[in-house]
């Protein structure tokens, strides 16, 4: 059976970027530049001054002595004269530096006399002067492709004058619950039925992961409401559906996906949980068919759909990092299959302990409320004894956050 690293791989070497869109600056937070951006000048924009002082020439003031002051530049201002030996100008933190001057003497080193300043100390060429160009060329590249923006990127987009940024388009992303058990939220759950939960907690990890959720309602255990329902779901750039993949006398997921020629590339994944996974392509666009068990479906989005969505929104780094854990109980599990088990972590000072967030049964749902981090437990063992490493993945972004 294939392992889940195989079957992500496959999944990630089947996506690409969906395409690319223009958005004011600010909508770009978040989302993955998809040019280049190149300096359209230099940064700064020419030498200014990097203290409130004395705009000077530095060969005036080798030893100690006076200057007159001959104007005064702020920050934003311009002074074209060029200032000959002899004299200087008071300059703020920020103003250009005057043709003629070379260097800035802090405020703090001087001592203003009527029109004349003191400089008390010996000032060397090019003090306290930003270069221009120093920080960014003009015609550099100063953003990558593939960078996700954040405030850093949004401040360099700002000083290259971009209003508009291009980034990936974010995948729509239609979620088809399957089951005649299900009612809508809101609907009373009459004896025998549930609350199409999924729908909500996919479409809620559709949009954390930066993607447009499009909730298309239930699909009823019958073949011909799959059929109306899925190819609905395929005009959009991805479908994800839950439940109604196993073997069941009620389970159709996998008959329509053949029927409406969906190329499914695997039907079965050794986890747990997570073992009844499908993944298909049709027409370029991706097809999840996740298992129904609400906890089964999260993790199953986890491992597969939230990479595949990050790679086609045009990201590079996809998967979440892993960092070691130790373990403060011991955690069995079966062998043959790796498994996901949900943990509390805190911090010893030493680094990450980890232990089980309760009962690990696909049914339950508030262990999956409580988990800091899912262990990823390698299928060939069985016994993980307490004060053992294991890799583990973060789940909640705050998870090891200090309260202040
Ligand atoms: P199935 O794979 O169709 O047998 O579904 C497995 C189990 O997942 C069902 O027995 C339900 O308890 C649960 N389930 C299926 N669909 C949903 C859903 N949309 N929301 C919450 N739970 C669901
Ligand atoms: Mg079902």
């Amino acid at each position: 059976m294939l392992t889940f690293e195989a079957a992500r791989k496959l999944i990630l070497d089947s996506v690409s970027p969906c395409g690319v869109e223009r958005v004011e600056i600010l909508q770009s937070l978040g989302r993955t530049l998809a040019e280049d951006i190149v300096a359209p000048w230099n940064l700064p924009a020419s030498d200014n001054s990097a203290m409130d002082g004395y705009a000077v020439v530095s060969a005036d003031c080798r030893e100690p002595g006076s200057l007159e002051v001959i104007g005064s530049i702020q920050a934003g201002g311009v002074i074209n004269s060029v200032v000959i030996t002899g004299c200087a100008i008071k300059i703020m933190t920020g103003a250009r530096i005057p043709p003629g001057c070379d260097a800035v003497v802090p405020v703090e080193e001087t001592e203003e006399q009527n029109s004349f300043v003191y400089i008390k100390e010996p000032v060397r060429k090019g003090q306290h002067i930003r270069l221009r160009g120093e920080d960014v060329r003009e015609g550099e590249t100063v953003i990558p492709v593939g960078t996700t923006i954040r405030a850093p990127e949004i401040s360099m987009l700002a000083s290259c004058g971009r209003v508009f940024v291009p980034v990936f388009r974010r995948p729509r992303v239609a979620i088809l619950s399957t089951g005649d058990e299900l009612v809508e939220l809101g609907e009373p759950a009459t004896p025998g039925k549930i609350i199409n939960s999924n729908a909500f907690s996919l479409a809620a990890s559709v949009r954390e992961a930066g993607a447009e959720p499009i909730i298309l309602g239930i699909a009823r255990d019958n073949r011909e409401d799959h059929r109306i329902k899925m190819r609905e779901g395929l005009k959009a750039d991805v479908l994800i559906t839950s439940a109604g993949v196993s073997a069941g006398d009620y389970d159709h997921v996998r008959d329509v996906l053949e029927e409406l020629g969906v190329d499914q590339k695997f039907w079965k994944v050794a986890m747990k949980p997570g073992g009844p996974t499908a993944f298909g392509m049709k027409d370029g666009k991706p097809v999840f068919s996740l298992p129904g068990n609400p906890v089964s479906t999260m993790v199953t989005f986890e491992i597969f759909v939230r990479p595949a969505l990050l790679r086609m929104m045009g990201r590079q780094r996809v998967i979440r990092p892993t960092m070691k854990v130790t373990l403060a109980e011991e955690v069995r599990k079966k062998t043959g299959k790796v498994q996901f088990v949900r943990l509390l972590i805190d911090q010893d000072g030493r680094g990450f302990r980890g232990r089980s967030s309760g009962d690990q049964n696909t049914g339950i749902l508030k262990t999956m409320l409580m988990a800091d981090a899912m262990a990823v437990l390698p299928a060939g063992e069985s016994l993980f004894a307490a004060g053992s490493e294991v890799d583990a993945i973060l789940l909640r972004e705050d998870a090891g956050m200090l309260e202040g």
